[in-house]
């Protein structure tokens, strides 16, 4: 998965390879599609919800520029895959999901894996967390309508947020938002993307 999904295409940060080497994605899935749990594409784990393909963990996660040690916050605990990979690198991840069972599920197979450095949070995480900010990187795993205000504040000066955004939930680009001082933040815009929605308060209305 990693030469051939990865290093083959352009992930060539060596932090984001080697974490992704180590981290059995098969723990992430259910035993219905753990056959499947190496293919480049996502895959369902309930609740109308999906693990993201690999190489789009490894595009998120190397688009946050991790030297390692960092404070970060990931929107979208899902199936706790892409906070185990932040984890492997980063210093302490908070990891904020919106559907409790997901929460519960993700917060017990990290511990169960040992993770000690990942505090899952069951809550909207479009308002951020802000008992453990300010974050140096900030990752969202959803796509939303625009980037959330709160998110942005919780960002330190030099942080970077990563997140879809789009006009409708079908389609998204990929923006890397840094914080350039305290009121100033530059848009990049890095690829398109399909993600399921962020909803909440500062996403798309909960149906
Ligand atoms: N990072 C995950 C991918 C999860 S898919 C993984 O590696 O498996 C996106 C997740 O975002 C879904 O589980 C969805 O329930 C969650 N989500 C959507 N809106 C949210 C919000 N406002 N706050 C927290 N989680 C949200």
């Amino acid at each position: 998965m990693v030469e051939r999904q990865l290093a083959a295409r352009d992930i060539s940060d060596p932090l984001v390879l080697s974490a992704m080497g180590r981290i059995q994605r098969e723990k992430f899935v259910s035993a219905d599609y753990r056959s499947q749990a190496y293919h480049d594409g996502p895959l369902p784990i309930g609740y109308r919800q999906t693990i993201s393909q690999p190489y789009i963990v490894a595009l998120m996660t190397q688009a946050l520029r991790l030297k390692g040690g960092e404070n970060v916050l990931e929107i979208g605990t899902g199936s706790g895959y892409a906070a185990a990979v932040l984890a492997e690198i980063a210093g302490k991840v908070t990891t904020i999901e919106f559907i409790s069972e997901l929460a519960q599920q993700a917060e017990r197979l990290l511990s169960d894996l040992g993770y000690d450095n990942i505090s899952v949070i069951h809550g909207d995480g479009t308002l951020g967390y802000s008992p453990n900010a300010p974050y140096d990187a900030i990752v969202v795993t959803a796509g939303g309508p625009e980037v959330p205000e709160s998110l942005k504040q919780q960002l330190k000066t030099g942080g970077r947020l990563v997140i879809p955004v789009g006009a409708t939930t079908s389609m998204q680009s990929l923006l890397r938002v840094t914080r350039e001082d305290k009121n100033n933040f530059s848009h990049e815009d890095l690829c398109g993307v399909r993600f399921v929605p962020l909803v909440g308060e500062e996403g798309w209305p909960v149906e």
